[in-house]
């Protein structure tokens, strides 16, 4: 594919179409352009309309489709012509019609060297616009429409065997069963963030989304993160691996708000917990938010939210898009999820972790039962729920945790867990 440098391509995605300024392909920056349409009417065009009629010539575009390929093929415009003016002669199409036609259709003027560079700029915007139809590239760039362009659209279509819908009745018709797909997953492999592929492509917010999921895995958070962040409203965007200071590493995503960084976001994920989910570093969720005070004044000082998702909330099935909403519209939000979580991590992970826990016991040297608060022995436990949730042996409940999990186990330190629990619990 011939490649196109030195275009000045504009997005015009959900722009008020009255700011809207349509450019020609030469505007943008593309070698060679179609004329422009003609303004005045010509009443021989009619008339040449009805010598057509019920003939297979009869369709829009059809006859300066069959010129231009003839244009390609020959690379003599006057050779292009007479072959032409032969086809039509059956139905007493005269030289003047033709031109008339071909001049309204902005194909007469086109030299053979221009065709050959429009079919090449065509096959470049359908491989790298992404459109699944033509006014798709006028919908989504400010690209003027021009009846040249579906003449060298169609044919480019042609030439890069691309299928599409045939079925009339159906609002797909005509659009491209799989090029759309695959141009965006071919995107998103090369490392591309959904946002860019969005500003810089005709494809939707939807069709991406769906590709997106259909080509990662579920489990794959940091994903996640990413299409709740480009599922934002229209004046929020992102940028992956942030460095907003010389001194902090990168963040992991920031977000502006009409250009301006709002929210920074790291995600916690498997490096930073050990497999029974505790944090690593130190072990408390607290020495892990110390080692991230340097990110927390480069944040504060530059008036931006420092917000850290962990495995274990997404793993949950916490809901990122909302939080993140929540903290656009409240800055305080990340504060509090960050004490939810200290909170979490401290005492209320243990509802969590007492349920399908008897692979800890294995390595487990004591246990507690956070209802009745008695420590346990683990040679103690006998009767399993499902063969895989301890029962307490004092008080019958599956409330029952291990020091192989993490926690430095006390009386006092199970009460808090119960009384943390208890005002946890749904009032009835
Ligand atoms: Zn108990």
């Amino acid at each position: 594919m011939r490649d196109f440098h030195n275009l000045s391509l504009k997005c015009i995605k959900g722009q008020p179409i009255n700011d809207v300024v349509c450019r020609t392909l030469a505007e943008i920056g593309f070698p060679a352009d179609a004329p422009p349409e003609p303004q005045e009417t010509n009443s021989g065009y009619c008339k040449f309309w009805k010598k057509l009629s019920d003939t297979k010539y009869y369709v829009c575009g059809r006859i300066e489709t069959e010129y231009i390929e003839l244009l390609l093929k020959t690379k003599s415009r006057e050779e292009s012509f007479s072959i032409m003016l032969d086809r039509l002669s059956f139905y007493d199409i005269t030289s003047y019609d033709l031109t008339i036609d071909l001049k309204y259709g902005c194909v007469f003027d086109i030299t053979a060297e221009d065709a050959e560079t429009l079919l090449d700029e065509f096959i470049y915007i359908i491989k790298v616009l992404l459109p699944s139809q033509l006014s798709d590239i006028y919908y989504s760039f400010d690209i003027e429409p021009n009846p040249a362009y579906a003449v060298f659209y169609e044919i480019a279509v042609k030439r890069l065997g691309l299928e599409r819908y045939t079925n009339i009745s159906q609002n797909n018709y005509h659009q491209f069963v799989s090029h759309v797909q695959d141009g965006i997953k071919e995107r998103i492999l090369r490392g591309e963030t959904l946002y860019s592929i969005y500003r810089n492509t005709c494809a939707t917010k939807e069709i991406i989304k769906k590709t997106f999921l259909e080509i990662t895995d579920t489990q794959n958070n940091i994903g996640r993160i990413e299409v709740a962040l480009f599922s934002l409203s229209k004046k929020y965007s992102y940028k992956p691996n942030i460095s907003l200071s010389e001194d902090v590493s990168t963040f992991d995503f920031v977000v502006y708000e009409n250009g301006i960084p709002v929210i920074a976001i790291d995600y916690w994920g498997e490096e930073y917990f050990n497999l029974e989910g505790n944090p690593y570093i130190n072990e408390t969720y607290d020495d892990m938010i110390e080692l991230e005070q340097d990110k927390d004044k480069v944040c504060y000082n530059k008036n931006i939210t420092h917000l850290q998702i962990d495995l274990r909330e997404l793993d949950k099935g916490m809901c990122v898009g909302s939080l993140i909403r929540n903290i656009l519209k409240n800055p305080s939000v990340a504060e509090r999820h960050r004490i939810e979580r200290r909170e979490y991590f401290s005492f209320a992970r243990a509802t969590d972790d007492c349920e399908f826990n008897r692979t800890s016991f294995e390595t487990a040297t004591i246990c507690g039962c956070f209802e009745c608060c008695n420590l346990i022995s683990p040679k103690d436990i006998v009767e399993w729920d499902y063969e895989e949730t301890a029962i307490c042996p004092v008080c019958g409940n599956c409330s029952i945790i291990t020091d192989s999990q993490g926690y430095n186990l006390t009386e006092e330190f199970l009460k808090k867990i119960n009384i943390m629990y208890s005002y946890s619990l749904p009032v009835k």
